[in-house]
């Protein structure tokens, strides 16, 4: 049984949102060091790159939606977006392939790196 695979857009849309409460708590964490400018500063512009660094995910992830290809799965038959040559359902993290000589063969991520 191969360990549990989640899609990679999924993966990377749950980093961005960390990365948005990341941002807000860095910001919150600022206020307490009112008495130092300096630090507060910091605080806040470390807060504010985090929540910039998720919008730049966002937009990420818009990117790579344009190079996905839909396809239905086979577990849950839902339609779901497969990025590379594996990935797993958004839905049901079922592994899928779109090259027919991994089929049957044990989930990789490793695959998509191989060049051809
Ligand atoms: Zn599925």
């Amino acid at each position: 049984m191969a360990a549990k695979y989640s899609s990679k857009i999924n993966k990377i849309r749950s980093f961005a949102l960390i990365l948005v409460f990341a941002g807000i708590i860095i910001m919150y964490l600022g206020l307490f060091f009112q008495s130092s400018p300096l630090l507060m500063t910091l605080f806040m512009l470390l807060g504010f790159l985090a929540i910039i660094g998720s919008t730049v995910t966002y937009f990420w992830i818009g990117m790579l939606s344009t190079k996905t290809v839909q396809v239905m799965c086979p577990n849950c038959e839902r339609t779901t977006k497969v990025l590379g040559r594996v990935d797993a359902c958004m839905y049901c993290d079922e592994p899928l392939t779109m090259d027919k000589s991994l089929e049957g063969k044990e989930f990789d991520e490793a695959y998509n790196h191989k060049k051809k």
